[in-house]
């Protein structure tokens, strides 16, 4: 069972441009066995021109639930032109990026009907999402506890393979109900006896920040108190040329104070700034430990602090909430 989610730039110094890894991933594809089944977004047009013509039984699953489109094309979208004689996609209906309801209009290609598909998303704010979902033999309805569009759709990947493995309805829906993100994946932490609570929210590449951004913004209508940690190691990708590529401007005019840290605080703050976010919201600290601690300091009581670190800093900021005594090491959790 091969499950394939979407295709988006992403540390292109590290795993190149994202033709590149369309192309390996189909000549990976065909050589599947006709025993096997590939589960695939039918809202992404990279990843369904990818499960045409293969040996190997195709799911598609696909949000149906047209409330939650943008009204105007995102700048990131990557796959905008037909696979088959290069056309730019028209969209009916974006999600996001290049996620959306598409077709060309010259040779008529198009998002293929879901087998499984997300009929009604309600968004019940950073508790996480009410799911409605068709499937082939039914109807499910699912609290996920997690919020934001793309965890919907994580979710309903989740389903059609689960659906596409024989498992009962039933029990996918109790397993996604009582799920937990994994470490620094929309974790919450809550900082010491009686402390402050945090959200944290990984981010490493444009789509990611981008709807990570959407989620915070429109999951609250309360000014926002963030701490983002931007490095540029290895592990996160050493080119953060990628920070313009994301959609920080929905932050111009909702942020309380923002502390920024790692070793590229400067970028992210300089970034911010381009965004629209308030100069004298925006604070500079480089160490992560000093920068956490300003940010809980300035945090008024009731309020949530956001952080949204890249893979690297999330790491440190992981190991120092375990030298706090805050949470477990992300090994024992
Ligand atoms: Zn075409």
């Amino acid at each position: 069972l091969v499950v394939l989610l979407n295709l988006f730039r992403d540390q292109l110094d590290r795993y190149g441009e994202i033709d590149t890894i369309a192309g390996n991933w189909r000549r990976a594809l065909q050589t599947l066995p006709a025993t096997s089944t590939v589960v695939f977004n039918a809202d992404d047009p990279a990843i369904a021109g990818l499960t045409e013509h293969l040996p190997a039984r195709v799911i598609g699953f696909g949000l149906n639930d047209t409330r939650h489109a943008v009204a105007a094309a995102t700048h990131i979208a990557d796959s905008q032109f037909c696979q088959t004689c290069g056309h730019r996609y028209h969209y009916r209906h974006i999600f996001y990026a290049h996620i959306g309801h598409y077709t060309c209009p010259h040779c008529g290609r198009h998002r293929p009907d879901p087998q499984i598909a997300l009929t009604a998303l309600e968004p019940r704010g950073l508790d996480g999402s009410e799911l409605q979902i068709r499937h082939p033999v039914g109807q499910l309805q699912i609290h996920l506890p997690l919020p934001g569009l793309y965890n919907a759709q994580n979710a309903l990947a989740a389903t059609a393979a689960a659906l596409a493995l024989g498992i009962a309805p039933t029990t996918i829906g109790a397993a996604l109900t009582t799920f937990q993100a994994a470490f620094g994946r929309i974790e919450r932490i809550t900082a010491g006896p009686n402390g402050p609570p945090m959200l944290i929210a990984l981010i490493k590449n444009p789509v990611g920040a981008s709807e990570t951004v959407r989620m915070l913004t429109a999951t609250t209508t309360r000014p926002l108190h963030l701490l983002i940690a931007i490095n540029d190691r290895f592990a996160d990708g050493t080119d953060v040329s990628w920070l313009w590529d994301a959609d920080f401007e929905p932050l111009a005019g909702r942020v309380a104070r923002v502390t920024v840290s790692g070793t590229r605080a400067a970028d992210m703050a300089l970034r911010l700034d381009y965004a629209g976010v308030d100069g004298a919201a925006i604070t500079v600290i480089d160490d992560l430990p000093t920068a956490l601690d300003t940010a809980l300091v300035a945090l008024p009581v009731g309020e949530t602090l956001a952080v949204l670190p890249t893979y690297t800093a999330m790491l440190d900021l992981r190991a120092e909430i375990a030298r706090r005594g805050w949470a477990k090491p992300f090994w024992e959790t």
